[in-house]
């Protein structure tokens, strides 16, 4: 019997949790429990290796020929907008989500700062004021193309892609080659993807091993309260918030969501980047949601990059964490201002793992919180990171499924033709 690809990635996933618990029950420093985590480290490196290797020609090639086909069908404005609002909208009901549990939660009351005070001491925090972060977010969405090809830069990538299927466009028949060669790309791209996901079982049940064996159990329940709050808002965000939307949109079920999304979302469990799941999550919605490449090459990539509800609502309630260790009220201006803060930091945060962190320096000095508090947060990062990132993976695909059912297929327009009245005005 042929086992689905989908029931080899979720059978791969029960056995990495399984091998993982096994080897966290270990001596630390059994031989057998080190040379488990050896291998299962060099599985899941490789793995993730050669997501990241296919990512950057599947990410540019798909965006491209997405901006170029939907142009051709004359819908870009509607996608354009329907997808923003449809991201903003989440990251909002997200960060709301997160602030108002941890006003009823209160996680923190009770824990002092000075509790933490080894860890803080050893951490040199790296300030990121906002001034400092709006130039470094702007800049950083322009680079030279061929720097950010080759350090697969993600965000500066996407842009120039954007840029040059609007090019390509205006610039009409003169560039269908080029045109022809970005549709090949991609459809060369997403064959290679097919080739890794041979190996996907087993790269998820390595990372899942590693991520479980080396949990510091100790540090989880010092700080239970808290971890049990964003995990809760987590989950019921991405159980309950983004698959009512999906289904009030779509009337595709929860389950129907889970079946068809769930190669991506174990990805995402077991890689903490939704960067390096994106070369899945174009698969999955094309393959098993009926999205159409255009429409997809679009908002997946788009959505990787800024649209991060489980960043957001983590960076917002681990904001008034700190604020009840230091004993702050903050007042509901200021939450405000956390609220703001966190979804432009999620915005901002590259789709690696542990990306939320480096920004929440941002979000603590919004309101005066001392940002040294990183030093508390970051050992318990690993299990949230993989948490949020599934829910940031989520609202990707739940996104462009809204998407393409609020922009669906137009007949097709004459096809593109040169516009010398275009051409003439950008080379003029
Ligand atoms: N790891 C997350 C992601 O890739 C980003 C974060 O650290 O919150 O989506």
């Amino acid at each position: 019997m042929r086992i689905s690809m989908n029931a080899q990635i979720l059978l791969g996933a029960l056995a990495g949790v399984l091998l993982g618990l096994g080897l966290g029950a270990l001596e630390p420093d059994a031989s057998a429990r080190l040379q488990g985590l050896y291998v299962a480290g060099l599985i899941g490196s490789l793995f993730i290796a050669l997501l990241k290797m296919v990512l950057v020609p599947l990410v540019f090639s798909s965006i491209v020929v997405g901006i170029a086909r939907l142009r051709a069908q004359q819908n870009i404005r509607g996608v354009w907008v329907t997808t923003l609002s449809f991201y903003i909208g989440t990251l909002v009901l997200a960060v709301v989500l997160g602030v108002t549990a941890s006003n009823v939660f209160r996680p923190g009351a009770g824990l002092q700062i000075d509790m933490f005070a080894d860890a803080m001491a050893a951490f040199e925090a790296k300030r990121l004021p906002f001034p400092e972060f709006l130039m470094q977010f702007v800049t950083g969405l322009f680079q030279n193309p061929f720097a950010s090809l080759a350090q697969g830069s993600i965000v500066p990538l996407v842009v120039f892609a954007l840029i040059l299927g609007v090019a390509l466009v205006h610039g009409g028949e003169r560039y269908a080659a080029i045109n022809r060669l970005m549709e090949e790309m991609q459809d060369l791209s997403l064959l290679v993807v097919n080739f890794i996901m041979r190996l996907a079982p087993y790269g998820v049940a390595a990372l899942l091993a590693r991520l479980i064996a080396t949990q510091d159990v100790e540090l989880l329940s010092t700080m239970a309260r808290f971890v049990a709050v964003v995990l809760g808002t987590t989950l019921f965000h991405g159980m309950v918030v983004l698959p009512g939307l999906l289904y009030l949109f779509t009337r595709v079920t929860p389950l129907a969501l889970w079946r068809g999304a769930r190669e991506s979302l174990i990805t995402a469990l077991a890689t903490s980047s939704s960067a390096a799941t994106m070369p899945i999550t174009l698969r999955v919605v094309e393959r098993n949601f009926g999205v159409r490449p255009a429409t997809a090459g679009f908002v997946v990539p788009v959505g990787t990059t800024m649209n991060m509800d489980g960043t957001a609502l983590y960076e917002a309630a681990a904001a008034l964490f700190v604020a009840n260790l230091v004993g702050i009220d903050l007042s509901i201006g200021q939450q405000v201002i956390v609220c703001a803060m966190s979804m432009l930091a999620a915005v901002g945060a590259p789709g690696i793992p542990s990306a939320g962190m480096v920004t929440m320096a941002m979000v603590l000095q919004s309101v005066g919180l001392p940002v040294e508090a990183i030093a508390i947060l970051l050992p318990i990062d690993r299990l949230l990171d993989a948490v949020r990132t599934v829910v940031n993976v989520e609202g990707d695909i739940i996104g462009s499924v809204v998407v393409e059912k609020l922009n669906p297929p137009q007949p097709v327009a004459a096809p593109v033709q040169a516009n010398p009245d275009a051409l003439a005005r950008s080379v003029g």
